[in-house]
């Protein structure tokens, strides 16, 4: 996380609290996750540097240039296209490429690239969309948000033996995953 130059994903104006352990507004009404929930995410998840893996909520990029760091591939979706612009741009122009960006709604997650051994999402939803569980790997996992707008549980997946095992890890606050529409902006 060192090595990620978070300045490089917030807006001008909030470029000298990039550093600081909370979210910040990246425009659209949206945020840059707080690099506390961000780290305990990737822990989770146990990457693995052959791991092909699926971001939905690109947002400013950040989290997709960790994933970079940490695995194979990454397929990122954004629903708001000036978002995906955006942070599509500061990863090429910061040299990360092993990184794919789809505006689309990351509910239905990105088939034509599944299966994927690990699913990050960052933003919450009151139940786990069936595509992206289809879409995970046969022993992948997968780490959301799950509950409310005011208020979710991080949840940890599993696909074993084509089940999926759920263990709850600790309480956390995203924006809400917005299914159904793209912003075209
Ligand atoms: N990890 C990002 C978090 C951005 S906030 C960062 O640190 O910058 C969550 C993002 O999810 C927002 O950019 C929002 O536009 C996006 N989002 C919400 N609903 C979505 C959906 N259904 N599909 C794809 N992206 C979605």
């Amino acid at each position: 996380m060192g090595s990620v130059p978070r300045h490089e994903f917030v807006l001008e104006e909030f470029r000298d609290r990039a550093y600081e352990d909370y979210p910040l507004p990246i425009g659209e009404g949206q945020t840059i996750s707080q690099p506390y929930i961000v780290a305990a995410m990737l822990e989770h998840l146990a990457l693995r540097e052959s791991d092909r893996a699926l971001e939905v909520g690109t947002g400013s990029g950040y989290v997709t240039a960790l994933l970079s760091m940490l695995c194979a591939q990454v397929f990122s979706v954004e629903r708001c296209a000036p978002l995906a612009n955006s942070a599509r741009a500061a990863l090429l122009r910061l040299g990360y490429n092993n990184v794919a960006i789809h505006v689309g709604d990351g509910t239905l997650g990105w088939s034509e690239f599944a299966p994927f051994d690990a699913i990050l999402v960052s933003a919450a939803t009151p139940e786990v969309p069936p595509a992206l569980v289809e879409q995970l790997r046969e022993g992948g996992r997968m780490i959301l948000p799950v509950g409310p707008a005011w208020s979710q549980e991080l949840q940890l997946l599993s696909k074993v033996g084509g089940r999926v095992e759920v263990r709850m890890l600790e309480g956390c606050r995203f924006v809400p995953l917005v299914g159904g529409r793209v912003d075209s902006g």
